[in-house]
């Protein structure tokens, strides 16, 4: 489900790290990030597919989870930040917009992580 063979390359590498390592420190970004990195849409100037939607969709999210850009925390940290914080049904609201949203792989997601299941690479 991802832009190019590349892309999905490196999704899948930066996902296996966080599931291989969950006390791996990540840094947070509100706008574009490392899995911006191998994405076509990168430019100098931040995502030209979705613009500033996506840099206002990074701070709700962020507000939601308590956390600011350029905090740093453990991958376990942040993710028990989600796990009590998002809900399935929160996406529909917090995501609205959100062109991923439809395929439902990022609610299988929150799903996944509250049943206490690893992360799996489908979501974008
Ligand atoms: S936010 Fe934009 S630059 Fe980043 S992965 Fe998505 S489409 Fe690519």
């Amino acid at each position: 489900m991802g832009y190019s063979e590349g892309f999905v390359a490196s999704l899948a590498a930066i996902v296996g790290r966080l599931r291989d390592e969950p006390g791996v420190r990540v840094r947070v970004r509100v706008g574009s990030d490392a899995v911006c990195r191998a994405c076509s849409s990168l430019s100098a100037g931040g995502c030209t597919r979705y613009g500033m939607s996506v840099v206002h969709q990074d701070a709700r999210v962020a507000d939601v989870l308590g956390v600011a850009s350029g905090d740093e925390m453990t991958w376990d940290a942040l993710r028990a930040r989600v796990r009590e914080a998002v809900a399935p049904d929160d996406l529909s609201d917090l995501c609205a917009g959100c062109p991923w949203l439809g395929y439902g792989v990022c609610a299988e997601g929150i799903a996944d992580l509250r049943a206490g299941l690893p992360l799996t690479s489908g979501c974008p």
